[in-house]
């Protein structure tokens, strides 16, 4: 025989019971609090979770003991309680107790049109949450005696037996009912997917009902005390006479203000009273619970009840907002506000949004590949991209993918859409270090450059000139202009991420191509540059056909006088570096990718490039053709170019080291880093580095000037992991590229990638796309090799991660626990890496 339920399984909450989140859930244990604060709390009992799971489990409930609690007569409601508030729970369920006697009572002593009302919602609730009936007979218009007797008649039609009168048994099915709806397989996943671990428990709250129907002032509201969108201290809420719950908010034409306003009246002017109790109440839960409450409240004829209180939900930049200020006014402590705000949060301050409560048209779907939102007419080329910018007209650049001569229309452009390629794709890897909205691989999109059209997945057609929305955060585009949100970038901010360096203890710096680019890593309080990839200063104005007469050079001489002009722009865009970062570490990758992205593709492109170099056509279609290659991202690039085609690093070094010396001369001494790409082997550091060393003694002769320098490697090739050891011997710094790694070590294509990525998570046969989140299994083995191996030979050596994973908190995560000494990241990505480290950090502090 089963035993029946023990009595010590469900509680009282008094200022003193036993109740804790971890075994009667966040709801018990809030309202505990609540009446600690002496706010007027109905009488509450909680269930235990342990209680749930074995009503869940088919033992009779004891519903008698804890209705005996309440006095003769009760009306009780439940509500769920769960070690979380994201994790859910059934509906909760008010009026338990009420059957055709209470009716009749109740119609004396609060009217009969409150006690129909009472009835009619408990019928429909019980029907609808606990019988599980289709809700369709149950949804009557009108509150009447009719309606209450057609609800009852449904109800028996259905059942088979009349509307159950025993409050003992209404109390008892409502609690199994809730245990098990817990216990169903969609609830499970819905909160799985927020967190929960399978196992997670559910509490149940019975409190008695302040009935907010009835006579004299009656009603119900919600109340809280921050605008949930700015964060900025403002009373908000509804308050509804003769209602229940949060009636007031799916009701605001009916409902009154909170405090005066000019648009109705407000329950500050009709109960003054009561709205100085939720102003005290208010400012009670602030400091003693220390987070922004919305209170719920109910008041029976003049009586002020507190029902229930939860965290007031809040956007992001509210949360940061609340979280300062609270630290502010020493409620929290600083390191508290830290780790109340989520890192990947932050994103969403930097950059315009879509608002959330607006609706939106949805034309496409993709990967979302750099946050934010932006808005502005179709355009479908670079060229057209820069034309529109120069009529001061905001635009979307659209392509099937981007190639490296599409970078300077990017500049131009608002925001950037690809139907091909995946996270680290060229498009998504440079509209991140723009912070630059941008969704790529958007599945089922047609992009048709030459007629200017992009034909959507529902069969929409949208031409040059028509205006629509990326929602890079959401990776969604949308038709027209959707509402927006400003970036919040303001003291809050700012103040939190003060808070999140002085604990942090992994450096963070930017990966920064630009002198715009620097300037928004400095803006962020990057501590330096962790990859400038310098290819990207040669699609430039008026560098492309320099570039190009170096690539076409015939003899060295040729090649020496293009690399002579490309010179003093490369120190230019150097200097200009160094000044901004003032003093703070520049590591520059010399020339990375390979020599065909610098050619045009088209003969119309060809035709212009024959002119440019007064060479006849056939010459340029031949020599493209010769560079082109089979696979170029493992063929003729990163270091081999330097070995092979020496000229290219020696001017890139000798642009470096003097502009080191110009910006030194002027202020603080800059101690540039130069990186190798691409190396694999011992041998290609010492060619580079023998002629690097060679270029630095010549220019230190011929300026008259000592300056110091650092050499390093990119680990982006497996073998280079491996071979860390003899490769560091001549380095002081290793920097891992895991975007190439990833590539190298899956033997998986960046661009190619987005094609299969999506089924391939589903599948489960990756659990992440593994350009977006660092595969610590493999490419995370061969990183600890690789620091491994190369800190054994030479123990002080710099150790730094710049692909794209350096933002993400688990890869910063891996890299702190690899003893790392820096993560670099797009400037974008600067803060949410700089509150992530904190938050590591502060996780491994003793408590
Ligand atoms: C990398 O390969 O990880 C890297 C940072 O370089 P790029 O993305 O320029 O190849
Ligand atoms: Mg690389």
């Amino acid at each position: 025989m089963q035993k029946p339920m023990d009595f010590r399984d469900f509680v009282e909450i008094s200022p003193t019971a036993r109740i804790t989140r971890d075994t009667h859930g966040w709801r018990a244990k809030c309202l505990q609090r609540l009446v600690r604060l002496e706010m007027p709390v109905p009488k509450t009992v909680a269930l235990s979770f342990q209680a749930v799971r074995a009503i869940a489990a088919g033992q009779p409930v004891e519903a008698a003991a804890i209705l005996a609690c309440f006095g003769p007569a009760p009306l009780v409601s439940v509500r769920p309680s769960a070690q979380e508030t994201e994790w859910g729970g059934p509906s909760t369920v008010l009026n338990i107790g009420m059957n055709a006697q209470r009716h009749a009572e109740l119609a004396t002593t609060h009217g009969q049109e409150a006690a129909t009302t009472l009835y009619l919602r408990f019928v429909q609730a019980y029907a609808i949450h606990v019988a599980r009936l289709d809700p369709d007979p149950f949804m009557v218009g009108t509150v009447d005696e009719a309606a209450l007797d057609a609800v009852l008649a449904a109800y028996e039609a259905e059942m088979e037996e009349p509307f159950p009168q025993d409050p003992l048994r209404q109390l008892a099915e409502v609690l199994r009912s809730m245990a098990r709806a817990w216990e169903g397989t969609t609830a499970r996943l819905l909160r799985q997917a927020k967190g929960a671990p399978a196992e997670a428990g559910l509490g149940l709250v019975v409190q008695g009902m302040a009935l907010g129907i009835g006579r004299g002032v009656s009603g119900a509201g919600v109340i809280q005390f921050i605008d949930p969108v700015t964060g900025q201290p403002q009373v908000t809420g509804r308050y509804l006479g003769q209602s229940q719950g949060r009636d007031a908010l799916a009701d605001p034409d009916a409902a009154l203000y909170l405090t005066r306003d000019p648009r109705g009246p407000s329950l500050e002017e009709v109960a003054p009273e009561i709205f100085a109790d939720l102003i005290r109440f208010g400012q009670a839960s602030r400091t003693r619970l220390r987070e922004e409450m919305q209170i719920e409240f109910t008041v029976e004829a003049g009586q002020l009840f507190v029902i229930d209180a939860v965290k007031v939900a809040r956007s992001s930049r509210a949360g940061v907002r609340i979280a300062v200020a609270l630290a502010e006014d020493g409620i929290i402590a600083p390191e508290e506000a830290v780790l109340r705000v989520e890192p990947r949060a932050l994103s969403e301050l930097l950059h315009p949004q879509v608002d959330a409560r607006a609706p939106r048209d949805r034309i496409a779907r993709g990967i979302a590949a750099s946050p934010g939102a932006a808005q502005g007419k179709l355009v479908f080329s670079s060229a057209a991209a820069q034309a529109s910018a120069a009529r001061g007209e905001p635009c979307i650049l659209v392509r099937r993918e981007t190639a490296p001569e599409d970078v300077r229309g990017m500049h131009a452009a608002a925001g950037v859409l690809t139907e091909r390629g995946g996270i680290t794709s060229h498009a998504a890897v440079i509209a991140r270090g723009l912070g630059l909205p941008c969704v790529v691989g958007a599945s089922g999109i047609l992009v048709n450059p030459r007629d200017r059209v992009l034909r959507t997945p529902d069969g929409r057609r949208f031409g040059e000139g028509d205006v629509i929305t990326i929602d890079g955060t959401r990776g969604e585009a949308l038709a027209g202009a959707a509402e927006m949100l400003k970036p919040a970038l303001d003291q809050a901010f700012r103040t939190l991420l003060g808070w999140a360096d002085a604990v942090r203890d992994i450096g963070v710096r930017a990966n920064a191509d630009t002198p715009a680019d620097a300037a928004t890593a400095r803006g962020f309080d990057a501590e330096g540059i962790g990859l400038c990839r310098t290819e990207h200063m040669f699609f430039e104005e008026g560098r492309l056909t320099v570039m190009r007469e170096m690539i076409f050079a015939d003899t060295r001489e040729d090649r020496a006088a293009a690399l002579d002009r490309l010179l003093p722009m490369q120190r230019d865009d150097f200097v200009r570096l160094f000044e901004i970062m003032a003093g703070l570490p520049v590591c520059i990758r010399l020339f990375d990718p390979p020599l065909h992205e610098f050619l045009p593709h088209d003969r119309d492109g060809m035709l212009e490039l024959a002119e440019a170099l007064d060479k006849p056509l056939s010459e340029v279609i031949r020599r493209v053709e010769a560079l082109r290659e089979t696979n170029p991202m493992l063929g003729m690039r990163g270091v081999r170019l330097g070995v092979t085609i020496p000229e290219i690093y020696e001017m890139q070094a000798r642009a470096i080291f003097e502009a080191a010396i110009e910006v030194g001369r002027r202020g603080a001494a800059v101690v540039p880093e130069i990186m190798i790409p691409l190396v694999s082997a011992k041998r290609e550091v010492e060619l580079v580095k023998t002629r690097v060393d060679a270029v630095a003694a010549a220019v230190r002769t011929h300026q008259g000037a000592a300056f110091d320098y650092r050499l390093g490697v990119m680990v982006e090739t497996p073998r280079a992991a491996l071979r860390a050891g003899e490769i560091a011997q001549h380095c002081h710094f290793l920097s891992f590229g895991t975007n190439d790694l990833t590539q190298m070590t899956y033997g998986l294509s960046r661009d190619d990638a987005g094609r299969f990525m999506n089924a391939y998570v589903q599948l489960g046969v990756f659990p992440e796309d593994p350009f977006h989140i660092l595969d610590a299994e493999g490419v995370g083995e061969l990183l600890l090799i690789g620091a491994e191996r190369g800190r054994a030979a030479v123990p002080n050596l710099l150790l730094s991660l710049c692909g794209e994973h350096g933002g993400n908190p688990e890869s910063i995560a891996f890299c702190r626990q690899a003893g790392f000494d820096y993560v670099s990241c797009s400037p974008f990505r600067v803060p949410v890496a700089r509150l992530a480290a904190a938050h590591l950090a502060l996780a491994d502090r003793p408590s």
